[in-house]
């Protein structure tokens, strides 16, 4: 047997198979059973998320001589000729390629002709926001006033380039973006029927990839299983698409933790070494925070769309970044995301916007410090770096009552500054003591 598509192959041929629809299929499949039947069906969605396929079930049900509960039976003389692409009835039509008016014209007497077999003669215009304006027109004049066998279903991925006109003369679908998981389930069906091991993180990879469109999914995975064979795992599957390593976005968010200075450089060259685009990057490090954010939220990964390995990596962030915290870093990031477009050098741009993030100091910290800034306590370095999102209760560093006010002030000054030179004339005792607060917090000599 010749080769075929995952896509054509797998493609429903009821209503029930179709992935992510339901919403649409049952409201046709009861209208059919109540026989209230429109003339004129709008399909508006994403490309790859079935609107073309449910159109064609739709078409074989309204004609199929022995529909069960609104399905076609796929057996008889009307869903075979059909099957077989050799139906009088079901007219296809690519509006992106008969765009022109005198195409709408010779439809438009076609339309006129009744159904040969079935009970109605139906129009699938698959991209219909391709036609020209007086296509549109043409069209129109049929839509006011269709013959009674006349069915007219239109497809488009571009609702807003449809005039309201036609819009307003045909019952509205709006087909949605596929969920990550009926797209993985159904990437599981296709492996198992060809004996294809392919395992959870690889499937996800791919699925991820797709972006809501099954279509996509099905097509990576023939190429995925072309490259890869029998035996699928996530490094095939990253190295085939040149996937950004997920990785990656963990050791960002976790060198802000521990302020690892060095890793925006090493994530920087990675990236770059990887031939990975710097937009993509930031978006998915855009993502990856928002992930962390809806984790801490929730408590739970309900809202993560990823792995189950990489849902247990984001559940160890709670209660390491508070919400202020990633609601800043997002802000950050939203706005980095633009610049980053003009930006000449996006690899220097990158480095200096992953310095900052890891830079960054938390909100709970610094909230803490000009507390005890205020108060003329200090806090111990080792506990900030230790854990320098987590809210932490500060012990106080032992203080002499004889600290005079002039000491204190210059003290505080310093630390609000990041301590560098200050020349002052402090007796001994006044001395040791700035240079053990400043030991605990900088571990600089102070002189
Ligand atoms: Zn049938």
């Amino acid at each position: 047997m010749s080769y075929v598509v995952s896509a054509r192959k797998w493609r429903p041929q009821i209503f029930e198979e179709v992935v992510g629809q339901e919403h649409i299929s049952k409201t046709i499949k009861n209208a059919i059973v109540n026989n209230r039947i429109a003339h004129a069906y709008l399909f508006a969605g994403p490309r790859g998320v079935g609107k073309t396929t449910t159109a064609r079930i739709l078409a074989k049900a309204l004609n199929c001589k022995y529909n069960i509960n609104g399905e076609p039976c796929n057996k008889c003389e009307t869903c075979n000729s059909f099957n077989l692409s050799q139906s009088l009835d079901i007219i296809e039509i690519d509006g992106a390629s008969n765009r022109r008016i005198e195409e709408i014209r010779s439809l438009r007497e076609a339309v006129k002709y009744s159904p040969t077999t079935g009970s109605y003669k139906i129009f699938i215009i698959d991209e219909v926001h391709m036609l020209t304006t007086e296509s549109f027109n043409a069209l129109l004049k049929t839509l006011e006033e269709p013959p009674s066998h006349a069915i007219f279903i239109f497809a488009t991925t571009d609702v807003h380039k449809v005039p309201l006109t036609i819009i307003s003369r045909c019952q509205r679908f709006d087909f949605r973006r596929i969920e990550l998981n009926a797209i993985k389930n159904q990437l599981i069906k296709i492996a198992d029927s060809e004996k294809i091991e392919i395992d959870d993180i690889a499937l996800t990879f791919i699925s991820k990839k797709a972006d809501g469109a099954l279509r996509d999914a099905q097509s990576l995975f023939d190429q995925v299983v072309s490259f890869g064979g029998k035996k699928i795992d996530a490094s095939i599957v990253s190295q085939m698409l040149n996937l950004i390593d997920e990785e990656i976005y963990f050791s960002i968010s976790d060198s802000i933790i521990n302020k690892d200075f060095l890793k925006a450089f090493e994530i920087s060259k990675q990236v770059y070494d990887n031939g990975w685009n710097y937009i993509d990057f930031t978006s998915g490090l855009i993502e990856h925070f928002r992930n962390i954010l809806t984790t801490v939220l929730k408590k739970d990964t309900t809202f993560v769309e990823t792995s189950e390995q990489t849902k247990m990596l984001y559940l160890e962030y709670i209660g390491k970044y508070s919400e202020s915290d990633l609601l800043r870093i997002l802000t950050y990031l939203s706005k980095v995301e633009k610049e980053l477009k003009l930006s000449q050098n996006q690899k220097l741009f990158m480095e200096i916007t992953l310095s900052h993030l890891i830079g960054l100091e938390s909100t709970t910290t610094i909230s803490e410090l000009l507390k005890n800034i205020q108060s003329g306590n200090f806090p111990k370095t080792e506990e900030l770096k230790q854990e320098p999102i987590k809210h932490k209760k500060v012990n106080n560093i032992p203080t002499q009552n004889n600290i005079s006010e002039n000491t204190k002030t210059i003290l505080k000054d310093e630390l609000k500054t990041s301590i560098s030179n200050v020349d002052s004339n402090l007796s001994d005792e006044e001395n040791s003591l700035i240079n053990a607060v400043i030991n605990e917090l900088g571990g600089r000599e102070f002189k």
